[in-house]
């Protein structure tokens, strides 16, 4: 086996959970080559501000700048080999190789493995006028809808569709809520909190329409009808589904390693029956010690902790299981 040193770290995902793995190895003393790889074009970008401050920012250099997870001076700096624009389209772990889309093929020592997650895709696709957010340029896209000052119908009371409410409100889009759950945030923060978010959203002025379902969206950007399972037709300028995320793992189809609900992993974070991969951040489902189940976090401390962790269990570091 090759020296600590002379292993070569390979990150797929290039955003919190994937740079600072990539940081934490460095801060910990770890020299060999690391290559991280994004999918995205975007240097790395950090995800809570795209639905709150960035969608009334001005869309700056700066701002899109001051949002960036690392720089190309640290990238430099901490000699990463970044590889953005290139998504991982299959992995073997037999001969320890991820293949890119550009149809090269990059080998590992240790792989990483921080795709995250994508938005839950829209049942509903008119022609266009219906958004989603994940990405900077969904919140750019979105950011230019609110400054129209139209008719906004967010599908989905979750956090996300509820924070975009209230940059929509703010920008002065009349706003509606839609969401089949009666109290959709219930399930998130309890029924009190979820109650008391609900009232706060009313005083600002958003409609609500909850334990009621979309079952169309039609029309076109600027004229759609969102069309409720009560028979509601809601006109609307522009549609934004936000019903959940799903793990980004159709690249590893096929690589024999678990699938579920996310890539299954060890209580050490290693994927099962892979000692060498591990799995980290929204992507991975973890044996949680506490709740005695399988877990999948979609929260921006558990992909930085989780990061610290497989630095630290690959640079030889003490772990216990993962909590
Ligand atoms: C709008 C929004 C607001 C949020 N607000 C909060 C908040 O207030 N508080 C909080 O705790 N959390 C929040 N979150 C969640 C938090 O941002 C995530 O938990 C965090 O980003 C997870 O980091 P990650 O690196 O695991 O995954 P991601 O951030 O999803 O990054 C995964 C990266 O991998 C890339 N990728 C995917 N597939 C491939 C592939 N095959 N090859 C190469 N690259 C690939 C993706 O393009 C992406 O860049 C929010 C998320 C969003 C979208």
């Amino acid at each position: 086996m090759a020296r600590t040193t002379d292993r070569h770290v390979v990150i797929v995902g290039a955003s919190l959970a994937g740079t600072r793995a990539a940081q934490g190895l460095r801060t910990l003393g770890y020299a060999g080559p690391i290559t991280l790889i994004g999918g995205e074009k975007e240097l790395p970008y950090d995800r809570p501000p795209l639905s709150k401050h960035l969608l009334a920012s001005d869309w700056s250099d700066e701002v899109i700048e001051g949002n960036r997870l690392m720089t190309p001076a640290e990238l430099d700096e901490l000699a990463i080999e970044v590889r953005l624009g290139t998504a991982a389209v299959a992995l073997n772990p037999v001969t320890k190789a991820v293949t890119l889309s550009d149809g090269s093929s990059v080998a590992y020592d240790v792989l990483i493995i921080a795709t995250g997650a994508a938005a839950r895709p829209s049942p509903w696709n008119p022609s266009s006028g219906v958004l989603q957010l994940r990405t900077l340029d969904d919140s750019r896209a979105i950011s230019a809808r609110l400054a129209l000052k139209e008719h906004v119908v967010i599908v989905g009371g979750g956090f996300i569709g509820t924070e975009i409410a209230a940059a929509a409100l703010k920008a002065g889009c009349p706003v509606t809520v839609v969401d089949p759950v009666a109290e959709p945030m219930a399930r998130l923060v309890g029924p009190e909190i979820a109650s008391i978010l609900v009232e706060l959203h009313l005083r600002n002025g958003a409609q609500t329409r909850f334990g009621v379902g979309v079952t169309d969206i039609q029309g076109e950007e600027g004229a759609l009808t969102v069309v409720l399972d009560d028979g509601t037709r809601l006109e609307a300028s522009t549609a934004v589904v936000g019903i959940g995320s799903i793990p980004s793992t159709s690249w590893l189809v096929g690589s024999g390693l678990t699938i579920n609900n996310g890539v299954l992993t060890d209580p050490f974070l290693r994927a099962v029956g892979a000692d060498d991969i591990y799995a980290i951040g929204d992507v991975a489902q973890w044996p949680h010690p506490g709740r005695g189940t399988d877990h999948r976090a979609e929260h921006w401390t558990n992909a930085s902790d989780q990061a610290r962790y497989v630095a630290t269990a690959i640079t030889g570091g003490e772990v216990q299981p993962y909590t």
